[in-house]
């Protein structure tokens, strides 16, 4: 049995708490070094005596403070900003870092967490989207070890031969005989939702999830099924697959959770109940196994599984990232920042549903071509997408007005 030391960021999230869930089952088993949050102090401080994690990061120096008040007379030693939420992802003393931060602010402490050659279990999947090629470099020149935790890829990761992911091996999935990678993705609360009423659709129904409970922007991500077309990005940097080898199939149910196609017609699959628990524990211990506190899987109560393919009309965010994708270089990036920066606005009431897709297609035909050689490169292009949306955004605004 091995002991890991953990720095959890983003703690506070829906993964960082299941994560906590996981590791308070199995106290001989783990360490808790560093919590990280943003807004929740109370919470984090309440994580931080529980765990008794040796640090305590936020992003502000007036949080710091107030962090530090209701941390009087503990271990914890309260940490500000994002030098210090790299500096937790590559502690000596920290095996495995559980990269749960949402949205591009992910990105730089989950590539400290590779560069210091940690176990990355990597939940931000926006790291991969914006720096796929970067990140599984740095994975790759640092013996990091990387294990997904987003719910399709852990399956992936679980359906693929163990030889893929050896030392040395060919990373090359049709050398390992694989044919294709088929993410299943729930279809969200409008899968069958009259196509004429799209317009209508408020932040409360978006972020109601059939079947999982989230943070809210990747609820909104889910409903749009951009959530499914960033995981196409980066099912495409984990497992080095061409796109035309990625394909997405709708699963309502949300029981299995992906699955790897042969060349002998063989599909292997992960399945269990929607609880992020499951791939949460399976990476904590990778390639040990624990208990998680998840229900067994009862397949005679559900009954039925369905399948349909995704309707692009319907979901044409999923559309865009696969133009992404193609586009390569500096797109997925501006997809993502542009996603980020309209969905808050959504969630804010400031645009309505529709806006979303319309406004993503706009940004990524308006950045066409920016470049993507260096790291600093995707920031700039992440920033212009921020910009470009906004404006795109208060045109909109100023038309409507
Ligand atoms: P969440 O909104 O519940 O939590 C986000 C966490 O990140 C919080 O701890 C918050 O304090 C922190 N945070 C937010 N903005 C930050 C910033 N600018 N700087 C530093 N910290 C910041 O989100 P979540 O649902 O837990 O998702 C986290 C990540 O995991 C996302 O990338 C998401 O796509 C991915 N993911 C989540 C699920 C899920 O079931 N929730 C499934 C698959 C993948
Ligand atoms: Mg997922």
């Amino acid at each position: 049995m091995t002991l890991h030391a953990l720095t959890i960021l983003g703690a506070t999230g829906t993964i960082g708490v299941n994560t906590l869930d996981v590791v308070a089952r199995h106290p001989d088993r783990f360490r808790v070094i560093a919590l990280t949050g943003q807004n929740q102090i109370e919470k984090l401080a309440q994580q931080c005596r529980q765990f008794q994690a040796r640090y305590a990061v936020v992003l502000d120096a007036d949080k710091a403070r107030a962090l530090e008040a209701l941390l009087a007379g503990s271990n914890t030693e309260v940490l500000v900003g994002m030098e210090a939420l790299e500096y937790v992802s590559s502690l000596p003393e920290v095996d495995s870092v559980m990269a749960a931060i949402v949205g591009a602010a992910g990105l730089r402490p989950a590539l400290a967490a590779a560069r210091a050659g940690k176990r990355v279990l990597l939940a931000n999947k926006e790291t991969l989207v914006m720096a796929g090629r970067f990140f599984m470099q740095a994975v790759h020149d640092h013996h990091a070890t990387l294990l997904p935790i987003d719910s399709e890829h852990n399956a992936v990761f679980q359906s693929m031969p163990a030889a893929y992911f050896e030392r040395g091996s060919n990373r090359n999935p049709a050398a390992h005989g694989v044919r294709r990678v088929l993410l299943t993705a729930s279809g969200g609360p409008f899968r069958t939702r009259e196509l004429d009423t799209l317009k209508d659709i408020t932040p409360e129904q978006a972020i109601a999830h059939p079947n999982w409970v989230m943070g809210k922007k990747i609820s909104v991500d889910s409903a749009t099924m951009m959530n499914k077309g960033l995981e196409v990005i980066e099912a495409h940097w984990l497992f080095n697959a061409p796109p035309e080898q990625i394909e997405v199939v709708i699963h309502p149910q949300s029981i299995v959770h992906s699955m790897v196609e042969y060349l002998d017609g063989s599909v292997l699959a992960q399945l269990s109940n929607p609880d992020m628990r499951t791939p949460i524990a399976h990476s904590l211990v990778y390639p040990e196994r624990i208990e998680a506190g998840v229900n067994w899987l009862d397949l005679a109560r559900i009954g039925t599984l369905t399948f349909e393919a995704p309707d692009l009309r319907r979901f044409p965010c999923l559309g865009l990232a696969y133009q992404a994708l193609a586009a390569g270089g500096a797109a997925p990036a501006i997809l993502n920042a542009a996603n980020e920066e309209v969905v808050a606005a959504f969630l804010d009431k400031q645009i309505p549903y529709l806006a979303i897709p319309a406004t993503l297609d706009a940004v990524l035909q308006r950045l066409a071509g920016q470049p993507a050689e260096s790291l600093e490169d995707l920031m700039a292009a992440d920033a212009d997408a921020r910009i470009a949306a906004r404006e795109l955004l208060a045109l909109d605004h100023a038309h409507r007005a």
